[in-house]
């Protein structure tokens, strides 16, 4: 009985040095994670796409269908999918966003609500914010629950593949320093692990992929060798 109140004593002294040892530090963030979230806010571009009761329920909607969650809302988002727009203008991009047309999702599937990233990236580096990030957007099959969605302008002439794409934006120095900032501020924000900094053609393969249709993406933006490279950039 001594015994037994002895050990028990000494593991609890034992609990209060781990948990001491823990509160510590706690109050000292480690050097990668205090890199991460200290980086700054960007120059962002507010130019938010009409996002009223309509979009809204069409947004719930969709959410149910494919995620089984009845709503609109973004919260505790865990992903980043990087996309390139096919077009070499963002208002192309920003006006499909704001239409609101059906969206094909499988073969023969024709939904609302229309598609939209939360950002677009011009070739200046611009960033434009079209959907605040409390708001589910349309972007990646799987995703859309909990992904932040980003467009960066880039037009794919015929002949060329979404690789080629890819490396112009990887070599655009002003875009990609755009990109590369905004990506770190949202990371820092949400606490987003680099690994889940993803490409839209690799979407399928998240750990955070799922969809009760059975839908999956069908696309070439961003290949993986390519996100490889983003990654190692942040
Ligand atoms: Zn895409």
């Amino acid at each position: 009985m001594v015994r037994l109140t002895r050990i028990a004593f000494f593991a609890a002294v034992a609990l209060a040095i781990c948990a001491a040892v823990l509160l510590s530090a706690g109050g000292v963030p480690a050097p990668a994670r205090a890199a991460t979230a200290s980086a700054p806010r960007p120059p962002i571009t507010q130019k938010y796409v009409p996002f009223g009761a309509k979009r809204k329920a069409e947004t719930a909607a969709y959410n149910k269908r494919h995620y089984h969650e009845n709503t609109f809302a973004l919260t505790n988002p865990k992903v980043v999918v990087l996309h390139f727009t096919a077009g070499a203008q963002w208002q192309s991009a920003w006006n499909t966003f704001a239409a609101d047309s059906k969206y094909m999702s499988t073969p023969g599937l024709w939904e609302y609500p229309g598609v939209s990233a939360h950002f677009i990236v011009c070739k200046d580096g611009t960033i434009i914010q079209c959907l605040p990030l409390s708001l589910r957007g349309r972007h990646a099959i799987g995703l859309n629950w909990t992904a932040i969605g980003i467009e960066i302008v880039q037009e794919v002439p015929s002949g060329n593949t979404g690789h080629w794409a890819d490396q112009q934006i990887l070599h655009r120095t002003k875009q990609i320093d755009a990109v590369l900032r905004l990506v770190r501020y949202l990371q820092g924000r949400f606490h987003i692990k680099t690994g889940n900094v993803t490409g839209h053609a690799m979407a399928n393969s998240s750990p955070y992929f799922k969809d009760y249709t059975g839908a999956k993406n069908a696309t070439g933006d961003w290949v993986k060798q390519d996100v490889r490279a983003f990654r190692a950039r942040l």
